[in-house]
């Protein structure tokens, strides 16, 4: 079972500092396209190191990538469905 999370502290944090990498990402695709390498967002990810899974938030992304995916309620505080991908840090997790 995922753990379910309230969209506040370190993941805000963390999806307010992927949303200004916005129009980094935005070059960097505009760049790898021209290069003809892979240029989705998830690349982008990948290539810094971020989980894409989850657009580095550590709370896991709707299936259609819009907006992330709840699994419960804490009083009426949406609770949202951590990133088992990363574990929640928004990193790519290397196994070892
Ligand atoms: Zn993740």
């Amino acid at each position: 079972m995922p753990r379910g999370i309230p969209f506040t502290g370190e993941y805000l944090s963390r999806y307010l500092a992927a949303q200004k990498r916005w129009s980094e990402a935005r070059d960097w695709r505009a760049k790898e396209t021209e290069a003809g390498r892979p240029s989705t967002h998830s690349d982008f990810f990948r290539a810094h190191g971020l989980c894409p899974a989850c657009a580095a938030a550590g709370i896991r992304l709707n299936e259609n990538g819009v907006g992330f995916r709840t699994i419960g309620w804490n009083g009426n505080l949406p609770l949202y469905e951590e990133c088992e991908a990363c574990g929640g840090t928004g990193k790519i997790v290397t196994p070892s």
